[in-house]
């Protein structure tokens, strides 16, 4: 299958490594992506591993896993990366109504001991 991450690359090449732990992710893009990809799948477990463990508290993975089910996940769009640690993003899906919806954040990222986490965001209009 196509990685639902829109690389254009098969899944098995490209998310699916991180998602099974036999890679980690060697950029913040690849973590957003990864993690877009996690909720197409959905993955709730990988979206918890790779929220900073600082953060982990305001998540949950049951809310997580629900997200990425009830929601069509239709593309990804990298609009910017400002900088090592942001990427800025479109997520487009359809909701549980049939509505088409667009989530456009600028996410920040951080590495702890070679590994990307995510830390949070700011949702744009
Ligand atoms: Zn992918």
């Amino acid at each position: 299958m196509n990685c639902p991450c829109c690389s254009g690359k098969t899944y098995e090449e490209c998310c699916q490594p991180y998602h099974t732990g036999k890679k980690n992710t060697p950029t913040a893009e690849a973590l957003m992506r990864s993690r877009f990809s996690a909720f197409a799948i959905p993955n709730g477990d990988y979206l918890m591993q790779t929220t900073s463990p600082s953060k982990r508290q305001n998540h949950s993975k049951k809310d997580l896993q629900e997200w990425g089910e009830i929601n069509e996940w239709t593309k990804l769009e990298i609009v910017d990366k400002p900088s090592m640690n942001k990427v800025e993003f479109k997520a487009f899906y359809t909701d549980q109504d049939g509505q088409k919806q667009v989530h456009h954040e600028l996410s920040t990222f951080k590495m702890i001991q070679n590994r990307w986490f995510y830390v949070s965001g700011v949702f744009l209009e």
